[in-house]
């Protein structure tokens, strides 16, 4: 069932005004969402807020789930993520705006969805595997060789099989 792309807002009005140093903890808590392009099962985290001269600085670490298909074996999997971040996002008015940095909105909103779906995206490996030593399928008969041996494995080992099979 897709979801609706979401905003993970949060009110900072408070510290656009607040003298230098002022912070907020911000708690993450939701899920399951669909960031843009990104499903993941749930978001839970804190961050710390602080108000620095361009902005705000938010650190913290934020945990996430997603489901992703093994590249050898195509079985769905849980792949859990932990995201570490340091981002400024810029109070307009507050000087030049640092390159890249994420806005805070003129009524004082911050919307993180948009930094977790970036750093979810980065933490996905190229080739996920449900497990390291995942043995895949069988590229004959495509059975998955995690749940055990398939027909044409023993086929192959069994040389009296073979031979039974070369008579017919
Ligand atoms: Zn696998
Ligand atoms: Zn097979």
């Amino acid at each position: 069932m897709p979801l609706k792309p979401v905003a993970i807002r949060f009110d900072v009005s408070i510290l656009t005004k607040s003298p230098l140093g002022f912070s907020l903890t911000l708690d993450v808590d939701t899920g399951p969402e669909t960031l843009t392009d990104l499903r993941v099962n749930f978001l839970r985290g804190t961050i710390h807020a602080v108000r620095i001269r361009e902005g705000l600085l938010l650190q913290g670490t934020v945990h996430s789930q997603l489901e992703l298909e093994c590249v050898r074996c195509l079985e769905h999997f849980l792949f859990p993520v932990a995201v570490e971040l340091e981002e400024i996002f810029w109070i307009p008015g507050s000087g030049p705006r640092p390159e890249g940095a994420y806005v805070v909105s003129d009524s004082g909103w911050l919307d993180m969805a948009p930094l977790l779906r970036e750093q979810i995206w980065v933490a996905i490996p190229m080739k996920p595997l449900c497990r390291p030593d995942c043995k895949g399928l069988c590229p004959n008969c495509g059975a998955n060789l995690n749940l055990g041996p398939c027909e044409c494995e023993t086929t192959d080992v069994d040389p009296r099989l073979a031979a039974l099979k070369a008579m017919l």
